[in-house]
């Protein structure tokens, strides 16, 4: 696999601006080209249904339901899951890596069951992981590994640990069972040349995850970045912990890898804040975590040497920013240092014409047995409802690529 600090040399990048491709996420045919019609169709209906909150919410609410009472629901699901899912396994998964790499978009797999708890499904979950980097090693498809913390450790431990509460002994032996799962993922992530990135969870986790994520980066991050933190940048600490991040590496001689994300919790953390009488870890409004969200890219444009990003958004202007002030810097598209990720199924006008005009382009591509990924599918529809516009976004490019199909 190409790393995506390999190439190309930053020593080559020019001061002056780049004469670069021209960006149009309009673009439906480059979006959609890897999608039949008959797959197009399919989603004009889902994401119609998606666009309906009252129908999520109810639609939501079954399926819980069935899963309790044990229902059979693949027949039901299934397009759902085909469109936001690589396949229940990772060998079902290399198609869909496959079909991305035809168009130079990258895969990233990710392992989607959450919520599992005991050491049997925790190490289970470690083994997943583990075969993932594996399949990515020196294969062009894939451009990082990822994890989240929660599915290597029982939450009830991570959150006592973010709290620096004292563990019984039974605690610190199945601590330091987490450490070493997290630490045996980054190992042969670094061993095997394939970046990792770590994602970000509820504020009440995260002090722990940070601890490990800072740990990994500081063993592996010396010459090359391989290990990547998370930073949710709706979260109002969040711009000044990347800035501290990145002086304490500076000082110690290490990379910071950091995925911004705006963050995918905020309901829950803003009702759990209220629910404990603290303030808020979020943003007032949106404008606020835009802004911090594009300071973030601009504080990493400025110091690429110690601070290598990843772009994790479905946001068209943040993307655009990024990319636009990339050329304005006199950096090629492709630099290693900086990486654009969206989700399989969202936001393709993005993807797919940033790795047309040559920008590193990768797509979580999420798998699993169908039945455990329902969590994170109901996930993806609640967001699509719940995020302002990104519904109609997907469903007017589907209707613009389908009504240029039926012309041409
Ligand atoms: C590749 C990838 C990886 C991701 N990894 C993670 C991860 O590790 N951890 C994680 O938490 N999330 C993760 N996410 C999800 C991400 O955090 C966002 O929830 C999602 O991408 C929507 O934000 P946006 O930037 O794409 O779009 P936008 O539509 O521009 O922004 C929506 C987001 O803005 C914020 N927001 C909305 N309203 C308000 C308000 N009133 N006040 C303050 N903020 C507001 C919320 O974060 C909301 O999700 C990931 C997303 C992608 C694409």
């Amino acid at each position: 696999m190409t790393s995506p600090n390999s190439t190309p040399n930053p020593a080559v990048a020019s001061a002056e601006p780049v004469a670069g491709p021209t960006l149009a996420f309009n673009d439906t045919r480059t979006a959609f080209a890897h999608r039949s019609t008959r797959d197009l169709r399919r989603a004009l209906w889902m994401f119609s249904l998606i666009g309906a909150p009252s129908l999520v919410t109810a639609g939501a609410r079954a399926i819980r339901l069935a899963m309790a009472m044990r229902l059979p629901l693949d027949g039901a699901l299934r397009p759902v899951f085909d469109y936001f899912c690589g396949g229940e396994d990772i060998t079902e998964s290399l198609h869909t890596a496959g079909q991305l790499s035809r168009y130079g978009v990258k895969t990233i797999l990710d392992y989607s069951a959450e919520g599992q708890t005991g050491d049997g499904a925790l190490d289970a979950a470690h083994a997943q992981i583990m075969s993932a980097i594996n399949s990515a090693k020196g294969d062009s498809r894939f451009a990082f590994a990822v994890f989240k913390v929660s599915a290597l450790s029982d939450n009830d431990l991570l959150e006592k640990v973010s709290h620096n509460a004292s563990l019984t002994s039974e605690e610190q032996h199945n601590w330091q069972r987490v450490e070493g799962r997290v630490a045996s993922l980054c190992q042969t992530a670094a061993d095997h040349g394939v970046p990792i990135m770590i994602d970000a969870e509820e504020t009440w986790l995260q002090g722990a995850i940070d601890a490990l994520a800072e740990s990994m980066m500081r063993r592996h991050n010396r010459e090359t970045c391989r290990v990547y933190t998370t930073a949710q940048l709706y979260r109002h600490d969040r711009l000044a912990y990347m800035q501290q991040l990145a002086e304490t590496a500076q000082k110690e001689g290490w990379i910071v890898g950091v995925k911004l994300v705006r963050g995918a919790y905020m309901e829950k953390e803003r009702e759990r804040a209220i629910a404990e009488n603290r303030p808020s870890p979020i943003q007032p409004n949106k404008a606020a975590t835009d802004r911090d969200f594009n300071a973030a890219l601009d504080f990493a444009l400025q110091r690429l040497d110690h601070v290598n990003i990843v772009c994790g958004t479905h946001n068209e202007a943040s993307t655009l920013k990024l990319a636009e002030d990339m050329l304005a810097k006199g950096l090629q598209p492709g630099d290693g240092r900086v990486a654009f990720a969206q989700l399989l199924g969202m936001s393709d006008n993005l993807s797919f014409n940033l790795a047309a005009s040559g920008f590193q382009a990768a797509k979580y591509v999420p798998y699993g047995p169908l039945r455990e990924a329902i969590p994170y599918l109901i996930r993806r529809a609640e967001e699509n409802t719940s995020v302002g516009g990104q519904t109609s976004r997907e469903l007017e490019l589907i209707r613009q690529e389908l009504r240029r199909r039926k012309k041409g």
